[in-house]
């Protein structure tokens, strides 16, 4: 958690976009939208506000969002929850995570996570005082996979959790139903929790589909699923999340979530209970940000990159090896002067001095959760690069 001079390091998004402010450049490396979701949750967030629910939410969110959450599960895949006693809302994914992390795992745990992974995973196992142990997603023609046999090899009897995240920040990949079973089959055999970040769940292209390693057999009473209004509904200020499981495992994470935050977002809740049953939402960003992703990977081959094709999320990542660009850190921190751009490196995903950090080494992310104007001048600067 501290840079090596030992302060205390600024999130390599904070970094970056602090960066763009200073420069001016175009801001392709924290992933938020430009454009904010729809006026009428807005209005119902601002209703809320003038009809005085302006004081602490009950601790495991408002029953309306709760059974909301719970009608969103069962609708989208089958999933039958309890909303009185397996949903509780956090304060975006980011607490539901850590709170799930800081409930169930201990120093002497061995938690599994993906490589490169989303930061606030490996964050929160080392406030946990746990042992993070890494299963790559290598890229192979062109989209990332899972390494199943490196997964394999990662477990032990210590294991404890396994956390996953799809769709896959950084890399845009969708877990296969066949990666997915592997990591089950994992889980099962050494009887470990797994914590599920499905963030960008509605956000998949072409014929794409998220499944959610809940509904594997042998899966619902071990895993904490968990998500957010952010992504899915363009509000990622509210920081309105939840997290699905067994009563068990809830009860553990609300313990936790009652000492971080204690509540969440008051006026926010019902606003998002409100729209939580519109599919349409959703369904139009993912297929506006497929026409977009198409406009950055063909971009970005154009300049130069070498682009591993996403099949979800905002982001993409690219190779600039082949630009004869070594370092992604010292060709972000350039970036803005070399091409008026913002990106974030992906190793920032990985453990320093790993063996994929080293391999991606050379590898950048861009956003395209940007209004196209911006993302066709984002690419006509970086054309210029080489
Ligand atoms: N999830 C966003 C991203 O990956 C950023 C969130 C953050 O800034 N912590 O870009």
């Amino acid at each position: 958690l501290t840079a090596p001079d030992g302060t205390v390091a600024a999130t390599i998004f904070a970094e970056m976009s602090a960066l763009a402010v200073r420069t001016g450049a175009i801001n392709l490396g924290q992933g938020f939208p430009d454009v904010d979701g729809p006026d009428s949750v807005k209005e119902a967030a601002v209703a809320a506000i003038r009809a005085g629910r302006n004081q602490y939410a009950p601790g495991d969110g408002i029953p309306e969002l709760r059974e909301a959450v719970a009608a969103h599960q069962q609708r989208r895949y089958g999933m039958t929850l309890d909303p009185a006693t397996e949903v509780l809302v956090s304060t975006g994914a980011t607490e539901g995570i850590a709170a799930s992390i800081l409930a169930l795992v201990s120093p002497g745990d061995e938690v599994i996570t993906l490589e490169p992974f989303y930061d606030v995973h490996a964050a929160c196992v080392a406030l946990a005082g746990a042992t993070q142990v890494t299963a790559p997603l290598v890229p192979r023609d062109g989209a990332f996979r899972l390494d199943v046999a490196a997964l394999r090899a990662a477990a032990s009897p210590r294991t404890r959790m396994i956390i996953l995240n799809t769709p896959h920040n950084p890399t845009g990949a969708v877990l296969t139903r066949a990666e997915l079973e592997a990591i089950a089959a994992v889980a099962r055999e050494r009887d470990a929790i797994v914590v599920t970040d499905e963030v960008y769940e509605h956000l998949v292209f072409d014929d794409v589909a998220h499944l959610p390693i809940a509904t594997l057999p042998g899966m619902r009473e071990r895993t904490l699923t968990v998500s957010s209004s952010g992504k899915t509904f363009s509000f990622t200020g509210w920081k309105i999340g939840w997290v699905c499981g067994p009563a068990d495992l809830i009860t553990a994470v609300r313990t936790v979530k009652q000492f971080l935050t204690f509540t969440s977002g008051a006026p926010f809740q019902p606003a998002i209970a409100g729209v939580l049953g519109d599919d349409d939402v959703p369904r139009a960003l993912a297929a506006s940000l497929a026409g977009r992703r198409d406009l950055v990977c063909d971009g970005l081959t154009a300049a130069g990159f070498d682009v591993a094709v996403p099949a979800g999320t905002y982001f993409v990542t690219a190779d600039a090896s082949s630009l004869g660009f070594d370092d992604g850190v010292d060709l972000c921190r350039r970036l803005p002067e070399l091409a008026g751009v913002v990106a974030v490196p992906v190793s920032a995903f990985c453990t320093p001095g790993s063996p994929t950090w080293e391999s991606l080494r050379s590898w950048v992310r861009f956003t395209f959760v940007k209004e196209r104007a911006t993302l066709e001048e984002g690419m006509r600067r970086l054309s210029g690069l080489r």
